[in-house]
């Protein structure tokens, strides 16, 4: 099945740019100029992956992000790529906070975009897959001490309170928790949660272990995640 793609964008030549590449790299494509069709539209229909500019007329792109996370269950929240124009690493934050798997800054190159859509499609279909293929029950939940986070559910818990992770923040989780007592490089890292080819910046692993230290080890007063400096991070067990 060919993926469809929504782009919302209120450049109107920018946005039949990035339309005129995607149909000829066979996407199916739809457009969105402004925040209130976006989201209407994300609504009523379900797209394989989202390009949605910050800066838009009505409700901003963060704006509809946060949103369409209110309004629907995670799995059907499809892969979100931010554009903005501006290069500040606020924006940048706050849109992978909101739950964007990745971001764009304009003007981009349209190899560096396709690239960043192989590599969201990609890691999108990869966690249904594993969605599908791991059993599901307790005894299959990876736990430290008061954390436990079950694939199947795509839900982590922390004694009994259910914590929000992002699926980048879920997979980091994930693969620390099966890889426990041994210290992962950044590098590697960066290739399980972003996949082998991702384009993008280095430090993004840091940019999400902070987010998990403030969803996880601030809330409930733990030190789960350890920095081994120059060399990465690691859950030990205690
Ligand atoms: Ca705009």
């Amino acid at each position: 099945m060919e993926a469809h793609i929504l782009v919302v964008e209120d450049e109107e030549k920018l946005a039949r740019f990035v339309e005129l590449e995607l149909m000829h790299e066979g996407y199916r494509v739809s457009k969105a100029a402004n925040g209130r069709d976006a989201l209407d539209m994300m609504l009523s229909e379900r797209y394989s992956l989202v390009l949605l500019d910050i800066m838009l007329p009505g409700l901003n792109g963060l704006e509809v992000l946060r949103r369409i996370k209110n309004e629907q269950a995670l799995e059907d929240v499809p892969p979100v790529i931010l554009l903005t124009a501006r290069d500040a690493v606020m924006d940048k934050v706050a849109g992978l906070d909101a739950g964007a798997v990745d971001y764009i800054t304009k003007p981009f190159a349209i190899e560096e975009l396709l690239a960043r859509i192989r590599v969201a499609l990609k890691l999108q279909g990869q966690i249904h897959q594993n969605a599908g293929s791991s059993p599901v029950g307790d005894a299959d939940a990876l736990c430290w001490q008061g954390l436990s986070l079950h694939e199947k559910k795509h839900e982590v818990r922390y004694d009994g309170q259910e914590i929000t992770l992002t699926n980048r923040e879920f997979l980091l989780l994930k693969t620390l928790l099966e890889n426990r007592d041994i210290v992962m490089s950044r590098d590697t890292l960066l290739e399980r949660v972003c996949g082998y080819d991702y384009v993008g910046e280095t430090n993004v692993i840091d940019v999400y272990i902070r987010f998990l230290r403030s969803k996880i080890d601030e809330v409930f007063d733990v030190k789960m995640i350890q920095t081994v400096r120059g060399v990465g991070y690691v859950i030990k067990s205690e």
